[in-house]
């Protein structure tokens, strides 16, 4: 991991996260929740009839690392179909504990960054919680999930 562009892409997320913001009408919803860290989150998934994500969006508090990955995962998933984006969400679930190649988290694109999330277990947690939510909200999970 590059220490430095990790911490300058989770500050600059954090400081300006993209696609921030709630969707009134949505074609998937989750709200998602860390109890290790208090991270909360609620992510908004709006698909076109070519079934593209066209929108994504999330709010939430937390702290940097959960904000940034929201942030980052909002960027990375939009313009892909559900199929897709599940794919990337295994890779980046495979990233995050450490079990991916490192071939493969260069096609993660900027997500890849958060590689080096996988040597901190404790903020593992706060990594893949939006990827999670995003997870059950399009797999169409309508209970408040939990990363415990
Ligand atoms: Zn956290």
């Amino acid at each position: 991991m590059n220490h430095e562009l990790y911490q300058q892409t989770i500050l600059r997320h954090n400081r300006n996260p993209q696609n921030y913001g709630e969707m009134e009408v949505c074609s998937h919803f989750a709200e998602g929740f860390n109890p290790l860290c208090g991270d909360e989150i609620k992510v908004y998934v709006q698909l076109d009839q070519a079934g593209l994500i066209s929108d994504l969006r999330f709010t939430g508090k937390g702290c940097a690392i959960s904000q940034a990955s929201a942030s980052i995962m909002t960027e990375s998933l939009k313009g892909k179909t559900l199929e897709e984006a599940l794919e990337i969400y295994d890779q980046f679930h495979d990233m995050a504990i450490g079990k991916l190649a490192e071939n493969d988290i260069d096609t993660l694109g900027e997500a890849g960054v958060l590689s080096g999330i996988s040597q901190y277990p404790a903020r593992v947690k706060c990594a893949v919680l939006s990827w999670h939510t995003f997870k059950a909200a399009a797999e169409g999970q309508q209970d408040k999930i939990s990363t415990e």
